[in-house]
């Protein structure tokens, strides 16, 4: 085993969007300061894609390795906060009707336990408040419309928070930082791939600065694939079967300056899908996650204006066709994959980029122990694959919990039996009385970037008790934070303060 395996010399970067930054912005503060000299070049006829993005908590973690202040990124980037999302509509109950997936807020969590017990009680048959909502610091500054920033002593390091942008403001950003630092920036058009001998990749042919050669591939193309779709192994993994939804509409429309953002993101079931909203910059991002095997593009962008209502008349949409799956290998070779190129898991939880982030750094570290060494590659693959297909598990479940039965998508979603074993498992474990539900989580999901709190969520949440309508919730309670959350600043007071 080689302990210190010399970085490549040259590492090319084919792909301008967030993927193609994210990986230079990384690769700089890491591999180029060890000596690697880095390279991106991009096309400036291919758009890259920015529709208006959540991100998970993990994004925090990236500013924070490249040192980058949370203020001038919000600011550069026209980033709002999010605490979590709200999931209207997604069950056919009134109880039911919505409920708040938060994010963690580990200085604050003194009442989860007591949550899971009403969830266990109601499991078993008795009435209990099992409201999301009721029982998290995330849930009630999302309530109150708050940021999780307030003067002394409220603390946002305890708190797991995420942002709202649009990723083609973040590549703009991170790529001028990268410039800044030395990168080697081309701009062209990349026409062909050459192989090597081994199945690796040799050089790439550009439109109009010749051939390229380079130690290390890194594929950001996007949904084109360009590079790693040349290598040995083509495979693809397909989610359709599991997750039905391979289109999107997305409107965006102005905001006056009067209106407070609201500090989460909304993913409200739709006919055949779900439509998210999401505030950016001074605009808010609408987009209709849907499956073209159940709607039309005409009847999706008009459910969608419907939802929206008069601020949608005379926008233009943009209509995008998703390819949901990933490759077997996303490094095979010299070939490293990133981003939508490695795969995407449609957008219900917002988790490309956080999968995008994980890849990188996971690279990082294999090759920074065993360079190109079959087994580090090969263990790479392992864990971003298991990192995919756990979250997948989560997505998934969403969709098979529903309990609308208004249309054939929605009833063919809750009777779709692609599903894994984890995923049985967790769903017979919860409907079981006596199983003790933590175990089981333990026991299967362990793996999963999804805290027992959020299974917990969206079990209850989508109104998953046998028998719910005579367990009725016992009285909803105030949420025992109120009083500590109504101290921290306004979501828009904070924002104006950028
Ligand atoms: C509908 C939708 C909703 C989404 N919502 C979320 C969300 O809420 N949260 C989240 O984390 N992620 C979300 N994503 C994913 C997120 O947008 C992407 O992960 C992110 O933008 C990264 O994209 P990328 O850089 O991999 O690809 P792209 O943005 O497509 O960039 C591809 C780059 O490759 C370049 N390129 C392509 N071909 C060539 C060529 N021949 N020569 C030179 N250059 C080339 C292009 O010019 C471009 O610079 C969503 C995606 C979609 C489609």
């Amino acid at each position: 085993m080689s302990t210190n395996p010399t970085p490549p010399e040259n590492i090319l970067i084919v792909g301008g969007g967030s993927a193609g930054w994210m990986t230079a912005s990384i690769f700089l503060q890491s591999m180029g300061k060890n000596g690697s000299k880095i390279s991106l070049i991009e096309s400036s006829n291919i758009p890259t894609i920015g529709v208006g993005e959540g991100t998970t908590p993990l994004f925090k973690r990236f500013l924070n390795f490249l040192n980058i202040p949370e203020a001038e990124f919000m600011s550069a980037c026209k980033a709002t906060i999010k605490l979590g999302i709200n999931f209207p509509g997604w069950t056919n109950s009134d109880e039911f009707e919505t409920y708040f997936h938060p994010f963690a807020a580990p200085g604050h969590n003194q009442y989860d336990q007591q949550f899971f017990e009403n969830c266990n009680q109601r499991r078993k048959g008795k009435s209990a408040n099992s409201n999301p909502a009721d029982f998290f610091f995330n849930s009630e500054l999302a309530a109150q419309y708050k940021a999780p920033v307030g003067p002394p002593p409220c603390d946002s390091s305890t708190i797991d928070y995420a942002y709202h942008f649009d990723t083609s403001l973040l590549a703009d950003y991170l790529k001028q930082r990268c410039l800044e630092q030395g990168i080697n920036y081309i701009v062209d058009d990349v026409k062909d791939v050459i192989q090597d001998g081994n199945g690796g990749i040799d050089r790439i042919v550009t439109a109009d600065s010749g051939e390229i050669s380079a130690d290390l591939f890194v594929d950001c193309t996007g949904f084109r694939r360009l590079l790693i779709s040349k290598t040995e192994d083509k495979e693809v993994i397909s989610y359709k079967p599991r997750l039905f939804n391979d289109r999107a509409v997305v409107i965006r429309t102005p905001v006056s300056a009067d209106v407070d953002f609201p500090p989460f993101t909304e993913s409200r079931a739709m006919k055949c899908g779900w439509a998210w909203r999401i505030p950016i910059g001074s605009k808010i991002s609408w987009g209709y996650v849907h499956s073209a095997d159940y709607t039309t593009q005409e009847d999706a962008e008009q459910e969608l204006r419907d939802l929206i209502g008069e601020e949608a008349k005379g926008i233009e949409p943009l209509h995008i066709k998703l390819q949901t799956g990933r490759v077997s290998k996303h490094w095979n070779k010299n070939c490293l994959a990133i981003g939508l190129s490695q795969g995407f898991i449609e957008p219900l939880e917002a988790t490309a980029l956080a999968l995008t982030q994980f890849s990188i750094n996971r690279f990082v570290t294999h090759f920074s122990r065993g360079g190109y060494q079959a087994d580090y590659r090969d263990h790479f693959n392992e864990i971003v694959n298991e990192a995919f297909d756990c979250t997948v598990d989560y997505i998934q479940l969403h969709y098979k919990l529903n309990s609308r039965k208004d249309t054939q998508y929605w009833r063919d979603c809750s009777d779709n039996e692609n599903i894994t074993d984890t995923q049985r498992a967790v769903i017979a474990g919860w409907d079981s009385e006596s199983a003790d539900f933590i175990s089981v989580l333990k026991e299967q999901v362990h793996r999963s970037s999804y805290a027992p709190y959020s299974w917990y969520c969206i079990l209850s949440g989508m109104g998953r008790y046998a028998n719910a309508s005579e367990t009725q919730a016992g009285n909803r309670i105030t949420n025992p934070y109120k009083e500590e959350v109504s101290r921290y600043y306004g979501h828009q007071e904070y924002l104006n303060s950028l």
